[in-house]
């Protein structure tokens, strides 16, 4: 039987049943599954069915050290930061879950980085990534896990996509489908360097830029 999950923070393994387990999350309800759905069977075969571990020295050592996970996109193989203290290899779900959604993103059978990566830029990418993961759990009434590193990212993206009626299937289609063309309205709105300096802000993780992004 599978299991069922109260908070993103109960532990997962590199059992492939932990792996079915979060899958069937990120394959459960929600406002973005719509965008991703044809994604996933392609994201399945493409994929290893199981969550590999690493602990911290081993990501630091890899240049990773703020990083609870790494989806492999050219191979699907997806590494989890070990945050037990004995070498005993598990992680948080919700971190798991964050990483299954890199893996749906575009291209969902792999071998290219995240198709709308540039367009992005790693904050707000990873804002984008971390929004729909919250809303996954949000939806399904599993409590969130707080001790990721994304809440201002993902804050920022939040007051983009507040910004356009349809700012759920605008941030989804490109994600997902990696289709580019459906940002161009972010600069328009902002102008070409007004949008590059909201990159950079939620790359540095800096939510003062909330209030240049303003309100609908
Ligand atoms: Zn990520």
């Amino acid at each position: 039987m599978s299991r069922t999950f109260k908070s993103a923070g109960e532990r997962v393994s590199s059992y492939e049943d932990d792996f079915k387990d979060v899958w069937a999350v990120l394959t459960g309800d929600s406002v973005w599954v719509e965008h991703f759905r044809n994604n996933l069977p392609i994201a399945w075969k493409a994929a290893p069915h199981q969550f590999h571990f690493l602990n911290a020295n081993d990501f630091a050592r890899q240049g990773r050290k703020d990083t609870l996970g790494i989806t492999d996109k050219m191979t699907g193989n997806i590494t989890l930061l070990d945050i037990s203290s004995n070498g005993a290899q598990f992680a948080a779900m919700g971190a798991a879950l964050h990483e299954l959604v890199h893996l749906v993103s575009a291209p969902a059978n792999q071998g290219k980085k995240i198709i709308i990566f540039e367009a992005l830029g790693e904050g707000l990418m990873e804002g984008l990534t971390q929004v729909v993961t919250e809303d996954i759990l949000a939806k399904q009434h599993i409590e969130p896990w707080t001790e990721h590193k994304y809440s201002a990212r993902a804050s920022i993206v939040r007051s983009l996509i507040a910004l356009f009626k349809d700012g759920v299937g605008m941030f989804g289609r490109a994600l997902f489908l990696g289709r580019g063309s459906e940002l161009s309205p972010l600069p328009q709105r902002f102008g070409r360097q007004g949008f590059d300096d909201i990159k950079t802000a939620a790359t540095m993780h800096d939510l003062s830029v909330i209030k240049k992004i303003g309100k609908p």
